[in-house]
C-alpha cells in the first residue's frame, strides 16, 4: 500500500514538475525564436518621424477650426477631411477603392442623434503576402463643444492620429525606396470611439480584409502627455493586452523596445484586476473580441483628459515622436517577420 502509494504521488510530482519545466521552456523558446530584422532600414525610416511635422499636424487637427471632432458634426467631417487629404497628397492609397478612402457609418448604426459618420482607410500593399494586413489603428473623434468651450483633444487622440500619418509616411518611402512591407499595412482612422467604440465595431463587422487574415492590431490612444506616476521619469509608455491572445506578439514587442528604445515599459493597466479596465475602453477591444492580437500604446490619464485643456501647447512632442517610432518599428517586425504572431492557443 504505501509503496505504490507514494509509486503514484511520485508519478504526480514528476508529471506537474514536467509540465511545468515544458511550458517554461516553450515560453523561453518562443522568445528565443524571435530574430529583430532589417535593423538599419528601420533606424533609417524612423528618422523620417520627426517633431516639426508631427507639430505641424497636430496643430492643425487640434485646432479651434475643428471644433473638438465630436461625431457626426461639421468638426469631425473636418478632421476626416484633412486626413484623406493628407493620404492623396502622399499617394498613400485607399483599399476601399480608388480615392474612396472613407468607410460610412450610417446613422442607423450611432446611437440617437448622431449623424452619419466615417472612418478614414489608407494602406500599404504588401509585396509578398497582401492578403495579410497589420492594423494600426487610433480615433478620430472627440468629445466636441460643451457650455461654448471646445474640447481640443490634442492627447486624445490628435497624438495617435498625427502618429499614424507619420508612421504611414514612413511606410511609403520605404515602399518608393524598393522596401515595401511583406504584409499589408492598413491605416485605420475610427470614428465614435467616445461614444462607445463605434467605428472600430463597425469596421469589425465589415472588414475591408478578413478578420482572420487579420494578424494584430496597434491601437493608439493617447502618447503625447505624461502622467503624474511618471513625471521624474517620462521615458515610459503604459502597454496593454500585449500577451493576453498572443506571447508572440508580447515578446516581439518587448525586443522591438530593448533593441531600439529602452522604454520603461509599464504593464500596471494589463492586470485582470485593473480597476481601470482600460483593455475594454478603446478600439483595440472590438479586434481583441475577435480573437486579434492587440496592443493598446497609452500614456495613462493626466488632468487635462476629456477637458477643453486638452491643447497641442501641453503635448511633450519629444515623447511622442519616440513612441510613434516605437509603435513604427514594432509594426515594421510585425509586417515583415517570417511567421505571424501565433495565438497562445495554437500548439504549433
Ligand atoms: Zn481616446
Amino acid at each position: 500500500m504505501s509503496i505504490q502509494f507514494f509509486t503514484i504521488l511520485s508519478a504526480f510530482i514528476m508529471v506537474g514538475s514536467c509540465a511545468t519545466t515544458k511550458y517554461t521552456t516553450k515560453i523561453e523558446n518562443q522568445k528565443k525564436a524571435i530574430t529583430i530584422i532589417d535593423t538599419a532600414l528601420v533606424s533609417h525610416y524612423a528618422k523620417s518621424i520627426t517633431i516639426p511635422e508631427l507639430k505641424t499636424h497636430l496643430t492643425i487637427y487640434a485646432s479651434d477650426s475643428l471644433e473638438g471632432r465630436a461625431t457626426g458634426e461639421e468638426g469631425q467631417k473636418k478632421a476626416a477631411n484633412y486626413l484623406k487629404h493628407i493620404y492623396k497628397e502622399q499617394h498613400i492609397a485607399s483599399p476601399i477603392a480608388d480615392s474612396v478612402y472613407f468607410q460610412v457609418v450610417p446613422e442607423s448604426f450611432l446611437p440617437e442623434g448622431t449623424g452619419t459618420s466615417e472612418n478614414v482607410l489608407a494602406y500599404i500593399p504588401g509585396s509578398e503576402k497582401p492578403e495579410e494586413v497589420l492594423i494600426i489603428s487610433a480615433h478620430l473623434d472627440h468629445v466636441g463643444v460643451t457650455n461654448g468651450e471646445i474640447y481640443n483633444g490634442a492627447d486624445d487622440d490628435g497624438s495617435g492620429t498625427v502618429a499614424i500619418l507619420e508612421i504611414a509616411q514612413a511606410f511609403k518611402q520605404a515602399a518608393l525606396d524598393g522596401h515595401a512591407p511583406k504584409r499589408s499595412v492598413l491605416f485605420l482612422h475610427v470614428t465614435g470611439e467616445e461614444i462607445g467604440l463605434y467605428g472600430s465595431r463597425f469596421y469589425t463587422e465589415h472588414p475591408v480584409f478578413p478578420l482572420k487574415n487579420t494578424i494584430a492590431d496597434l491601437n493608439i490612444d493617447m502618447i503625447g502627455r505624461v502622467d503624474d506616476k511618471h513625471a521624474s521619469n517620462p521615458n515610459y509608455i503604459y502597454l496593454i493586452g500585449s500577451n493576453r491572445l498572443s506571447n508572440d506578439l508580447h515578446f516581439i514587442s518587448e525586443k522591438v523596445n530593448d533593441t531600439y528604445f529602452n522604454f520603461d515599459l509599464d504593464y500596471t493597466f494589463n492586470q485582470d484586476n485593473d480597476p481601470n479596465r482600460f483593455y475594454y475602453r478603446s478600439d483595440h477591444y472590438n479586434f481583441a473580441k475577435h480573437n486579434i492580437p492587440i496592443i493598446f500604446y497609452f500614456n495613462g490619464t493626466h488632468q487635462d483628459y476629456h477637458q477643453p485643456t486638452d491643447t497641442v501647447d501641453k503635448i511633450n512632442f519629444k515623447l511622442l515622436q519616440k513612441r510613434a517610432q516605437y509603435v513604427f518599428a514594432t509594426a515594421w517586425q510585425l509586417a515583415n517577420q517570417a511567421q505571424r504572431p501565433r495565438l497562445n492557443n495554437d500548439d504549433n
